[in-house]
């Protein structure tokens, strides 16, 4: 199994998403804060990993699994057209609230995950750096941030035949 252990905020939103949601809200365009709202440029670029993956499941490590249950995130990246089906689980929530460790936790109680991926705008990755696709939150998750997720997984799998 590959996975992607998905941060949110700084990755499906960004500095840029929030200014621009700011200045709907002042044009009385949107009455959605700006700390709930998430990224649609961000968040296809996220399902154009998972059209190019689709074996690749989401594991959320985001503070967002302390305030939200499993079906809310569904829910919530689902109403972005991101194909939450693939969401299978949270990281435990570590004392240190170091995020590497409980990424490592996760995969240690995880040996089908072949191979895997952290998506997120934070660097306390460590033993896992290496695995670590660092995005600028001032951006979010860009195209180009996709396409290093994608080589990091080992590319795209075979896709079925269509007829
Ligand atoms: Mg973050």
């Amino acid at each position: 199994m590959r996975v992607i252990f998905l941060d949110i905020d700084g990755c499906l939103n960004s500095v840029s998403s929030f200014i621009y949601n700011n200045r709907l809200r002042l044009l009385g365009l949107s009455d959605t804060f700006s700390h709930e709202t998430l990224c649609p440029i961000a968040c296809s670029n996220l399902q154009y990993i998972l059209e190019e993956c689709t074996d690749v499941q989401l594991v959320i490590s985001s503070t967002w699994r302390k305030y939200n249950t499993i079906d809310e995130l569904k829910e919530k990246l689902a109403a972005c057209n991101v194909c939450s089906d693939r969401i299978i689980g949270v990281t435990p929530i570590d004392m240190d609230r170091y995020r590497g460790t409980e990424i490592k936790e996760y995969v240690d109680g995880h040996p089908e995950i072949k191979a895997f991926v952290i998506l997120d705008d934070d660097s306390d990755m460590k033993p896992y750096l290496d695995m670590l696709v660092k995005v600028d939150s001032r951006n979010g998750l860009t195209f180009t941030d996709s396409e290093k997720v994608i080589e990091k997984l080992g590319g795209p799998n075979e896709k079925e035949a269509q007829d």
